[in-house]
């Protein structure tokens, strides 16, 4: 292990084999490991043989212990950083240790492995090639609905975090704000005994839920689709199609050839075009 490190470390979210040889080579290595919650991972680590100093580092020391970790790192420790399950850093402590540590250049060394949040994408079937992590959904139902008001037109893939005492009103109100027919694909329990995936139009998944007792137990990932485009939408590159041969010709030629170009309706061109031109 380097000397003045810290190891970002990534634990298994519930099935204990998905835990990286890296992983367990470097919790074996390093001086000190910075935890989440002790008495939660020594289990892990007994099971792994890592007997190395576990130092509780949660939201409620976080100023304190962080200050101690990094004078030890300063001081030439090297320190692995675990939370209860995941990745540390998403919807974990961590993120004031991982930046204090750059501004101290102390060197910060990523070790991935298992998160719910790519585990559940991985597994949901909704667009991946961008997507919006939002974490864990307010608490309070009213902060709820504007949260996914304020979401209803994002056109990629959404992803929560969710707790077994709010996913039926979760998915209640997804439904009313999102729309019954929007895709949701719900990830409960992964790698767990109880591994669910139940996907569908959120009318179905909430129905499911509804009815089945033991569909609101667990830990969960709600992965929703994200805003379908109108379908007679101008889009941006149209738009800018229709401007420039607006520049060098009238608004009839501009509006055809814009429209054999695009195929968007002629129509629907030329009315945008008589807009374009006004505002010139
Ligand atoms: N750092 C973790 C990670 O990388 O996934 C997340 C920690 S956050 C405090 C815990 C939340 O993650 C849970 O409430 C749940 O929403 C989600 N989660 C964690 N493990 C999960 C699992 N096995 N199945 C489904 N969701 C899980």
């Amino acid at each position: 292990m380097q000397n003045g490190t810290l190891y970002v470390v990534s634990t298994p979210i519930g099935n204990l084999e998905d835990f990286s040889f890296r992983a367990v080579e470097v919790l074996r290595g390093v001086d000190l490991i910075a935890s989440e919650d002790t008495r939660h991972s020594r289990p892990l680590l007994d099971r792994y043989g890592i007997s190395g100093k576990l130092i509780a580092y949660h939201d409620h020391n976080e100023e304190r212990a962080g200050e101690r970790l990094l004078q030890q790192m300063m001081e030439g420790a090297s320190v692995a950083l675990i939370s209860d399950a995941g990745t540390p850093l998403i919807s974990d402590p961590g993120y004031s240790l991982v930046a204090r540590c750059h501004a101290a250049g102390v060197r910060i060394v990523p070790v991935p492995g298992a998160s719910a949040l790519l585990a559940a994408l991985a597994a949901a079937g909704l667009p991946t090639d961008r997507f919006s992590f939002e974490g864990f959904t307010p608490r309070t139902a009213a902060k709820r609905r504007a949260c996914y008001e304020a979401l209803v037109a994002e056109p990629r893939t959404l992803v929560f975090y969710e707790s077994s005492h709010r996913i039926l009103d979760s998915l209640e109100d997804a439904a009313a704000i999102f729309g019954e027919s929007r895709t949701c694909a719900l990830a409960r329990e992964l790698t767990k005994i109880h591994e669910t995936i139940l996907r569908g139009p959120l009318s179905e998944v909430l129905q499911r839920v509804r009815e089945d007792d033991n569909q609101r137990k667990g830990e969960f990932v709600i992965a929703l689709e994200g805003a379908r485009p109108m379908p007679d939408e101008i889009d941006a590159e149209t738009r800018k199609l229709l401007q420039t041969l607006l520049d060098e010709l009238p608004v009839k030629q501009a509006t055809a050839l814009a429209a054999r170009i695009s195929g968007v309706k002629k129509n629907r061109l030329y009315q945008l075009a008589l807009d374009l031109n006004s505002r010139q």
